[in-house]
């Protein structure tokens, strides 16, 4: 699939140059840097990563006049320099069952992830079982069964309601029996009540840990791109819920320009497993820092 597409308008650093010339130039001053930041700004970067990417740029460089696409470049480099040290595959491990427990807010993509990252682990030759943690959903719960049809993976299911702990631990035991290499867990997303969920979360890990006490061995945080800068309040609420391991950022085929990255890359580091970029069970890319850098520069 493509990269995002880049911002209207000529993306970020195409609106900072208008001119007549065929490579018009501008010399980097303190306007021009504040126009910079302010496109980084709008580009979902947030403040502080902005200021951080310009001070960059501007170091050693005062004054020197730059064509844009100097500039995109010396932009783009350092977009990738810090996307760089995050774009990571998600890791596997030897261990049978790998649990990985995946959280995020409901309408973030969850079920649609779990079922593209079980479509490509079996494609890949790998035993996976879904467990369908989210019990008070039903409509989650269909869907999960209907991506594990596509995917061509069992789901596990409790009646509506039930303890997802429970279900958990039945799903352990089935994955260990099939002698399955992963079994991925679907859970809540509700944030109106953080104390329940928190619970539920820590209760569902409590219960894995009895067949495993190295489980989860990941926890995938999903969020969707086009929340903008609401993912970095998500980041921060979801690691005092769980401990997230890595990020799945979903919706990156729509217009979202998908800077929340940079920010997010920026301020936690964490690794970014995929990108979602379409509905389709294909549609789930390994995350590359430099094709992200050069589509979000324009
Ligand atoms: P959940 O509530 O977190 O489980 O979210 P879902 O997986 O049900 O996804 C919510 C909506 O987002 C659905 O309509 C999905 O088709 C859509 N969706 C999920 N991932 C992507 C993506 O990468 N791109 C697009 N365009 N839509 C997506």
């Amino acid at each position: 699939a493509p990269p995002p597409e880049p911002a209207p308008g000529g993306g970020i650093v195409g609106r900072l140059f208008k001119g007549a010339e065929a490579e018009p130039r501008r010399a980097l001053d303190d306007a021009m840097l504040e126009d910079l930041e302010d496109m980084l700004v709008q580009a979902d970067m947030g403040v502080e990563t902005a200021l951080r990417i310009t001070a960059n740029i501007a170091e050693g460089r005062m004054g020197r006049r730059v064509s844009s696409t100097e500039l995109k470049e010396l932009l783009a480099e350092e977009i990738a320099r810090i996307m760089g040290s995050v774009a990571r595959p998600l890791p596997l491990y030897p261990k049978k069952p790998q649990v990985v427990l995946v959280v995020g807010v409901n309408g973030s993509g969850k079920t649609t992830t779990i079922g593209k990252l079980a479509s490509q682990f079996r494609a890949a030759g790998k035993n996976v079982v879904i467990a369908a943690g989210d019990t008070f959903r039903a409509a989650a719960v269909e869907q999960l069964q209907v991506w594990g049809q596509r995917a061509g993976v069992p789901v596990m299911v409790a009646a509506q309601g039930s303890d997802p702990a429970s279900l958990a631990f039945d799903a352990m035991v089935k994955a260990e029996a099939d002698g399955a290499d992963l079994l991925m867990i679907d859970t809540a997303g509700r944030l109106q009540n953080r104390q329940d969920l928190m619970e539920e979360l820590a209760k569902i890990v409590r219960v894995i840990r009895k067949k495993d006490p190295e489980a989860p061995h990941n926890t995938l945080l999903v969020l969707d791109a086009t929340t903008g800068q609401n993912a970095l309040s998500q980041v921060e609420t979801f690691r005092k819920l769980a401990d997230v391991s890595g990020l799945v950022m979903t919706k990156l085929d729509g217009t979202a320009r998908g800077g929340v990255l940079v920010a997010l890359a920026d301020r936690f580091g964490l690794p970014i497993h995929a990108i979602g970029v379409g509905e389709q069970i294909d549609d789930l890319d390994a995350f590359d820092a430099r094709d992200f850098a050069r589509a979000l520069v324009g």
